[in-house]
């Protein structure tokens, strides 16, 4: 039996103290959304996922799914709780109010939502979320009959939506896919070719499934620069017969449109997430965007399921979290190093013992940080809409930066706790009774979909860092040092202030290395990629910390600040120093790896 509370106060204290969220929304669009109906929505998503998908989690990892002739079918207790979702309007947060959909910022719908949904179900949580990738690729792209068609149902939830990709031999390098389009008179093309690996490819959770598939049409370059994206549903409109849906009704009987599944995998977690082979014979399908322009608006859609990627690692580190917690404070074993505490009982609780403690902390503290950051890149995300550039541009910029290291430092750390977790309560964590052994098979592939997290860090290193002449670093280095600058001369945050600080300086040498040895040597910079991600995330969640404990000084005396401020102590102790063997690591280069004979490994 699982415990999971949804962290409604620490969602409070991050967008009404830490960063004033409703204020950095003005001017936005969002003029009706204030503090009270964001409390309400927080406290009503929390509750729906505790009370509706919590309760089907553990059944969809024993029961799975069921593939059979080319068919999905779902527990029924999914098509339940989803359907639940859809009645009470909670699958359409993220989607404009013109379809249907409750208009939120992003903050809300790409974070909060994200934490609660995968804490409470992961296998359940990423059918929406796809089916919104595929709704904000389709309504800034599309073309306007398709989105008059497609987007109200995909708001609801009514109809889901797939991401396809990965192809046998085309997972990183997308660069070589097959599948072809070819172009129809009436402007509508055929698509044809084989993906595989494809979430909700196929199921009966919905009536229809619109799939966004990457594709090659003739004419094209040779490479990603090749690939259109097209908009490919299972079942075709009934009265389809123009290369457009306009004025079709959604009333009539669908045709089937050569689209199968040949097969769903068997998995190391997600039972209860169809992993498909995807078969597309023929397929009618409509471009969406330029014709060979589909790689940027893919790229569009992986950038918000990497944020959502990463905070799935931060919802199943949390669920783990508060069960290893729960756990702890009951389990007794042994006795207090320093004396007995509980001596009516044969043994004292294992919160005693420090290597408890620092399993606990580390889990707690990396997430109240990653937590910290998701909200303050999801303002991010709100914000690069603003008509005035000076807060557009530095957004976007910060968005850029923080999508790989949020998708690969935060899933990293979600694995790392999960196991952490799992570790805290010895053998019953390994035992399926107890709920930690599932979230630990199912936040793995986290680190895998959506772009490895090997992919991730050069992302950053090679790319996120130069682009734009440096821009993006520059644009966070500037709200650093002036927040650096701003409490040099506060005592009381020294304890924070100086190590970050001295992180960000060695960030700044870091990066100066990685640019210059990289020119030089590829390699420099790819070895040190991932190293590089991982330094960089720890000093942007310490500046997370320092942040959240200037705001906690104010407010000392209360329990939630005091935790607070021995959760940023912890970090900068006990995390934070991880940055110095990275950049020994990031310094020695490329040479113990590539030097190393091939046929020796
Ligand atoms: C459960 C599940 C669900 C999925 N859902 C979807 C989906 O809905 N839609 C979809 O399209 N795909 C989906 N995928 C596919 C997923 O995105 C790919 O598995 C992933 O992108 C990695 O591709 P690959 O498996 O082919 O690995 P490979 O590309 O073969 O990579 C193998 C290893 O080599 C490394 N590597 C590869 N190229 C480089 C390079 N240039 N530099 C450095 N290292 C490199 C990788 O980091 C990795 O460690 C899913 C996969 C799984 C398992």
């Amino acid at each position: 039996m699982t415990v999971w509370e949804p962290p409604i106060r620490e969602y409070d204290f991050l967008f009404n103290e830490v960063f004033n969220a409703i204020e950095s929304i003005e001017g936005l669009g969002f003029e009706d959304f204030d503090a009270d109906y964001l409390a309400m929505l927080t406290e009503g998503w929390g509750m729906h996922a505790k009370e509706v998908w919590l309760p089907i989690n553990e059944l969809g990892d024993k029961v799975g799914l069921k593939f059979e002739d080319g068919n999905i079918s779902m527990p029924q207790e999914f098509k339940d709780a989803y359907r639940k979702g859809i009645d009470e309007g909670w699958l359409a947060t993220a989607c404009k109010p013109e379809h249907g959909g409750m208009g939120v910022p992003t903050f809300f719908s790409s974070v909060t939502w994200s934490e609660f949904g995968t804490s409470a179900c992961m296998a359940l949580s990423v059918l929406p979320a796809l089916s919104i990738g595929v709704y904000e690729v389709l309504t800034s792209n599309g073309r306007q009959d398709l989105v008059d068609y497609f987007a109200p149902s995909l708001a609801s939830g009514e109809l889901a939506g797939t991401m396809c990709l990965t192809e046998p031999h085309a997972g990183t390098d997308l660069g070589i896919i097959t599948t072809r389009a070819e172009p129809e008179d009436d402007g509508s093309y055929r698509i044809s070719g084989t993906k595989i690996f494809i979430t909700y490819g196929e199921h009966d959770m919905t009536d229809n499934i619109v799939h966004l598939v990457l594709a090659k049409a003739p004419g094209g370059p040779e490479g990603t620069r090749g690939i259109s994206l097209f908009l490919v549903p299972k079942y075709l409109p009934a009265e389809w017969e123009s290369g457009g849906v306009e004025g079709i009704s959604h009333d009539l009987v669908p045709e089937h449109n050569g689209v199968t599944c040949s097969g769903s995998e068997e998995k190391m977690g997600l039972h209860a997430s169809p992993t498909c082979v995807m078969n597309f014979d023929d397929s009618v399908g409509w471009l969406v965007g330029p014709l060979h322009g589909g790689m940027p608006l893919m790229f569009q859609m992986m950038n918000r399921e990497r944020l959502a990627t990463g905070i799935m690692g931060l919802g199943l580190a949390e669920i783990a979290y508060q069960n290893a917690l729960a756990w702890s404070r009951d389990r007794r074993q042994g006795r207090d190093l320093r004396g007995i505490r509980d001596p009516n009982k044969p043994a004292d609780n294992i919160l005693v013992h420090p290597d408890v403690r620092r399993m606990l902390l580390e889990a707690k503290v990396n997430n109240e940080g990653c937590r910290a950051l998701a909200v303050w890149t999801g303002i991010l995300i709100d914000q690069m809409n603003s008509d005035d550039p000076e807060v557009a541009e530095p957004a976007e910029a910060l968005v850029a930066l923080f999508t790989p290291i949020i998708k690969a430092h935060f899933t990293d750390l979600g694995c790392e706790t999960c196991s952490t977790c799992m570790q805290v309560m010895g053998g019953a964590g390994y035992c399926s009774e107890f709920g930690v052994e599932q979230f630990y098979r199912d936040v793995r592939i986290s680190k895998i979909w959506e772009g490895t997290n090997g992919i991730q860090a050069l992302d950053l290193a090679g790319r996120k860092i130069t682009q734009n002449m440096g821009k993006n670093l520059r644009h966070l280095m500037w709200p650093l040092t002036e927040f650096i600058e701003k409490n040099r001369d506060i005592p009381e945050m020294g304890e924070f202030n100086k190590p970050l600080h001295q992180g960000v300086r060695g960030l700044q040498q870091i990066t100066l290395l990685m640019i210059a040895e990289g020119m030089a040597n590829p390699h420099f910079l790819a070895a040190g990629a991932t190293d590089y991600c991982r330094y960089f995330g720890n000093v942007l969640l310490g500046y997370m910390w320092a942040k959240m404990a200037k705001v906690c000084l104010e407010r000392q005396g209360e329990p939630f600040y005091d935790a607070k401020l021995a959760s940023a102590r912890f970090f900068f102790k006990r995390i934070y120093p991880e940055t110095i063997s990275l950049a020994a690591k990031i310094q020695s280069g490329p040479k113990t790896l590539m030097d190393y004979p091939a046929e020796m490994f």
